[in-house]
């Protein structure tokens, strides 16, 4: 077990129990469950609003977060985000789910589009009256560590260079910018061209008046558009990890060019942009090599240490666990990750990447830096049971029901994937 001091002390703006860097969905989910457990709670964010990938990057839906027979799986912080969007902006959430899991079995899906600036407000919202600090155009820069203990992080807004100190750091920037940058093992993924916008015409608006709902006025519009597969990459054009600044620049160029071309042969009296994408669309471009690294062989697997059970967005009947150890590393003893950057590889990276898993892997960080701070030890050493039990507290599954597991299914092998996309 590590033991860590937390007496060490140097010069700064600000001392904190926990310091969230990054304020897309798992760190929104991270912070608040670090200020619910009375822990003192920073919150960086780089860009003007919350949310990350689900707000300023358009990524507006809740992808499924059921089995695909009609029971819900993922549960927790996202179940109660998914209800509160829906209260003051638009939804998709089907008839079949509107008043929680179903009765009877159904093949519909629970997810539901959502409006993404109403919801990133809310968000603020929810961060405020938390009673988080709250930094906004603040770029979480470098950490401050000793051997690999981190003291805390340096970082650049408006105020200049500035340094908060933090029993316990969560990196939560998607990118892994900052355990990247104090040397934790990390693997750079590679990412398809997509880029997508939103947009307004005059036949959407007509829809959304027949229909009396805003929802059907608002379409994509994109620049390149690869799905998740890789269908629709265009020969010729880079995937890139983004991880530098010519890479990311390089992305955002080559889609603006694109985009501006798709739409240069519409009527221009008859569409609108209403918004581009304010971060990379970027889909995987660093994540943890954790204690652990979760794969879609992993289906159907119990984990000791898992921090919640999740559901394949994709693909009805495969069932998942998420073990803590793909969220940190024993060598790093103050440090974990939450959302797109946990362990994991090939499909598995997508399964445990969305917005829902984001959700509850930012629960489950918080959680597990909170339990570390009371208990004197390192964030991989806490007591499982008293996490787990946390967590279901946050109403989190923790593991699958083994009824709903498909056995005639299972392989045992590589998940045989509907729709056999790989
Ligand atoms: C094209 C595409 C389509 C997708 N489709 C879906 C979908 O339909 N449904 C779904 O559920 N998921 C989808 N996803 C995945 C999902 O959007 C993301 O995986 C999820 O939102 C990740 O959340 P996160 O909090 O881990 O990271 P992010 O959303 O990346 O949040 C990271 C936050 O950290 C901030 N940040 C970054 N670096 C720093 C720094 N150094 N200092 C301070 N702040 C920093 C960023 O501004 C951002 O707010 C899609 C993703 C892509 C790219």
């Amino acid at each position: 077990m590590n033991s860590i001091n937390f007496s060490k002390k140097l010069s700064a703006s600000g001392s904190y129990d926990v310091i969230v860097c990054g304020g897309g969905v798992s760190g929104v989910s991270a912070a608040i469950s670090c200020a619910e457990r009375g822990k003192s709670t920073l919150l960086i964010e780089k860009s003007t609003i919350l949310g990350g990938l689900a707000t300023l990057g358009l990524i507006n839906l809740f992808v499924p977060m059921c089995n695909g027979r009609g029971k819900q799986i993922i549960f927790g912080r996202c179940e109660k985000w998914v209800r509160e969007s829906a209260k003051y902006g638009y939804d998709t959430i089907p008839d079949d789910w509107q008043k929680g899991e179903p009765e009877a079995p159904t093949d519909t899906r629970y997810l539901s589009w959502f409006s993404p600036y109403i919801f990133a407000e809310q968000m603020t919202e929810d961060v405020v009256n938390a009673g988080i600090d709250l930094k906004f155009d603040c770029n979480a820069v470098e950490p401050v560590m000793d051997g690999n203990v981190c003291y805390g992080v340096i970082t650049f807004s408006k105020s200049g260079l500035e340094y908060y100190t933090c029993k316990m750091l969560i990196d939560a920037t998607g990118d892994l910018d900052v355990m990247r940058r104090a040397g934790v093992p990390c693997k750079a993924g590679k990412n398809f061209a997509t880029y997508m916008g939103k947009q307004i015409t005059l036949d959407t608006c007509k829809e959304a008046v027949e229909k009396n709902n805003i929802y059907y006025a608002i379409k994509h519009v994109s620049g390149y558009s690869a799905s998740l597969y890789g269908t629709n990459q265009p020969e010729g054009v880079p995937m890139w990890s983004g991880l530098t600044c010519d890479e990311v620049s390089d992305y955002i160029i080559t889609n603006q060019l694109k985009m501006l071309d798709n739409i240069k042969t519409d009527g221009r009296l008859s569409r609108e942009v209403t918004a581009l994408p304010l971060m990379p669309q970027f889909r995987t471009s660093c994540r943890l090599i954790g204690d652990y690294t979760f794969t879609e062989k992993d289906v159907y697997r119990h984990f000791e240490d898992s921090v919640c059970a999740i559901n394949d967005f994709d693909h009805r009947d495969y069932l998942y666990e998420v073990p803590l150890r793909t969220l940190c590393r024993n060598d790093y003893p103050n440090m974990i990750t939450a959302g797109r950057s946990a362990s994991a590889e090939g499909y598995g990276w997508d399964v445990i990447r969305v917005i829902p898993p984001a959700i509850l892997t930012g629960q489950a960080a918080a959680n597990a830096a909170c339990l570390a701070i009371d208990s004197g030890c390192g964030v991989s050493s806490v007591d499982i049971k008293t996490l787990q039990k946390m967590l279901e507290e946050e109403n989190v599954m923790i593991h699958f029901p083994d009824e709903y597991v498909l056995k005639e299914k299972y392989t045992g092998e590589v998940a045989e994937i509907e729709g056999g996309h790989f």
